[in-house]
This record gives structure tokens, sequence and C-alpha cells, in this order.
């Protein structure tokens, strides 16, 4: 896509802190990182979020991703690592080329929690949730 940083990237017309590319996949450093590591994973074909990228990819993606977690672990040294993604511009997303954070986590590294963001429900509304929500299949 023409317009899109992550596709320019991906063509070489942006430089980037380059970690691992294949076929499918792009692994660089976050401009903006969290932390030392903060690691951006790819497709290279563009899809915009998690729902239209084919479930393939996204399961090549999240296995990239668990290694790449372990080499983070190994290499950096880190306490813990988060992995985000963010799909559609309410849930924090502001590139639409679908990526996948790992962000590692330090003795020093300070984390808004959504924590003290979290609901309390009542037995009924889990009841309800539970009803509307149940799967058949996934
Ligand atoms: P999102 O907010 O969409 O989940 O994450 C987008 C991420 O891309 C942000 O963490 C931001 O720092 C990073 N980012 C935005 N533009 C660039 C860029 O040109 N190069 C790199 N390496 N990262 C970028
Ligand atoms: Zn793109």
């Amino acid at each position: 896509m023409d317009s899109c940083i992550f596709c320019k990237i991906i063509k070489g017309e942006i430089p980037s802190y380059k970690i691992y590319e294949d076929d499918d996949i792009f692994v660089m450093l976050d401009i903006n990182p969290l932390s030392k590591g903060h690691t951006l994973v790819f497709p290279k074909q563009h899809f915009e979020n998690i729902y239209d990228i084919p479930e393939e990819l996204f399961a090549k993606i999240m296995l990239k991703s668990k290694r790449l977690a372990e080499k983070l672990k190994e290499k950096l040294n880190c306490e813990g690592i988060i992995l985000q993604q963010n799909s559609g511009q309410k849930a924090g997303q502001s590139v639409f080329h679908l990526h996948v954070h790992l962000k590692p986590v330090f003795k020093d590294t300070e984390i808004a929690y959504e924590k003290p963001l979290r609901k309390k429900l009542t037995e009924t509304e889990f009841e309800d949730l539970q009803n509307q929500l149940l799967l058949k299949e996934i």
C-alpha cells in the first residue's frame, strides 16, 4: 500500500533498525520504544488489522513472536515481556499495517497498568455475557 509507512520500510524507502526478515515477515526496533528491545513483528504483505489478516499468516507471526521473545530474554535478560497487538484506533492502533509489539520489561520499566480500571460485574452480568458470547466453535 503506497501511503503505508510500514510498507515503505519493507521496500527500503524509509530506513529502519531491522533485526530479522524472511519471505513473509519483517521485524524491527520500534522508533519510540517503551524499553530497550521494544520490537515490532509484521507481515510483508499489507493487512490492516487482526480481522483481515489470513489465519495462517497471523499464526506464523505469533510463532515468530514467541521465538523472538525467547531471544530477547536471552540477549537482554529482561524480567518479562509484554506481547501486544492493537486493532482499531480506539484500541490504540496508530499504524494501520498489522503488527505485534514485543516489549521487554526491566526492573525500572514503568508500565501504565489497566488494572485499576478493571470493572466489578455482578453474577447476572457475568451470566448474561456468558450467554451472549457462548461459542460452539472457535
Ligand atoms: P500502534 O500504536 O499502531 O500499536 O503501534 C505503532 C508503533 O509503530 C508505535 O509504537 C510507533 O512508535 C511505531 N512507529 C511509528 N512509525 C515508525 C517508524 O517510522 N519506524 C519505526 N521503527 N517504528 C515506528
Ligand atoms: Zn502497509
